[in-house]
């Protein structure tokens, strides 16, 4: 077997599949520059850790589950001036991940909420900590079936256990009961432990029919909001903008309800409001025990 076979089957054996791929190119650097055996050797190490962290971080972004991948730096801040820059530039520090507190984007839609929630999760993952998102109607969808099958508490360490949790889209379809007693558990679980990313069109005043009672809205505010930065986007839609522009519609007539998105229907469809039915004014709803409803290892953030 040749020196270079050799090299080839025992880089194979460590499994340091990037210095495999370039070994030759590695070689035929150092042939003409001839650094010294140090340089060498780190030039080759580095080659395998700078592989193995991109592979690594492809792997954390698919897991996050992000619905695109968008960063910052498209994002015309002057396009949108009820957002303030100094308070997103604090965010961007991600002070907020490493404090386990929160963040929630507030507006109508098309302000930009989604866009700048998952260029804080692909921040968050680039900065080396687990994030994951979902629509508060998949996550509703996903723990309702996990419930009814028995499997909640398997189900709940998906949404405790990352560092960074985006639930996308609050406020559309209003919870029942259950729904309501397990976001309330999520969030205390979540508590000073791990870092919420929501997104709503509601105001905080609106969200006693989300949650479907005031008191248990105010116990969820409560938690969620004791460690957390509100951004307010009072502005235009930037979809409107664009199709404006495009000249593919007219005046400010024409876009009211623009922005809800197909996933995300303005009145629920039948099934889904059969399951997850909005209270009739002054009904009242008897909240189940949390404890009988999750039990405390589900909740334990690693
Ligand atoms: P929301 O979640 O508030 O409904 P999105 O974040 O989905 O709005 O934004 C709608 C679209 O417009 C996305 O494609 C987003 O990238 C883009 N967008 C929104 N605001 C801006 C902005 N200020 N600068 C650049 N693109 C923007
Ligand atoms: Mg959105």
């Amino acid at each position: 077997m040749t020196l270079l076979e050799q090299l080839d089957t025992t880089l194979e054996n460590l499994e340091l599949k990037a210095v495999q791929a370039r070994l030759s190119n590695l070689l035929e650097q150092a042939a003409q520059q001839e650094p010294s055996y140090a340089e060498f050797l780190l030039d080759t190490l580095k080659t395998e850790a700078e592989a193995r962290r991109s592979r690594y971080l492809r792997a954390r972004l698919q897991l996050a589950h992000l619905p695109y991948l968008k960063t910052f730096d498209p994002f015309d801040f002057s396009f949108q001036p009820p957002i303030d820059e100094r308070q997103m530039r604090e965010l961007q520090t991600l002070r907020f991940v490493h404090e386990a507190s929160n963040a929630i984007f507030l507006g109508p839609p098309g302000v930009g909420k989604t866009h700048l929630s998952v260029a804080l999760a692909e921040a968050a993952i680039q900065a080396g900590f687990g994030a994951y998102f979902i629509t508060a109607h998949d996550w509703v969808a996903d723990l309702g079936r996990a419930t009814r099958e028995n499997r909640l508490d398997r189900r709940m360490r998906v949404y405790v256990a990352p560092k960074l949790l985006v639930i996308d889209e609050m406020g559309y379809l209003p919870l029942d009961e259950i729904g309501a007693t397990i976001f309330f558990q999520w969030v205390s679980a979540r508590y000073e432990r791990g870092s919420i990313i929501l997104t709503s069109n509601k105001s905080y005043s609106e969200w006693g029919s989300i949650f479907g009672d005031p008191i248990m809205a105010t116990a969820i505010l409560d938690r969620l909001l004791h460690h957390s930065t509100t951004i307010n986007i009072r502005g235009e839609s930037y979809r409107l903008k664009e199709r404006r522009r495009a000249g593919l519609i007219g005046g400010r007539e024409q876009e009211r309800g623009e922005g809800l998105s197909p996933r995300t229907p303005l009145r629920p469809n039948r099934a889904a409001k059969r399951r997850w039915a909005p209270l009739r004014p002054g009904q009242r709803r008897n909240f189940p025990n949390p404890a009988s409803v999750v039990s405390p290892a589900a909740l334990y953030i690693y």
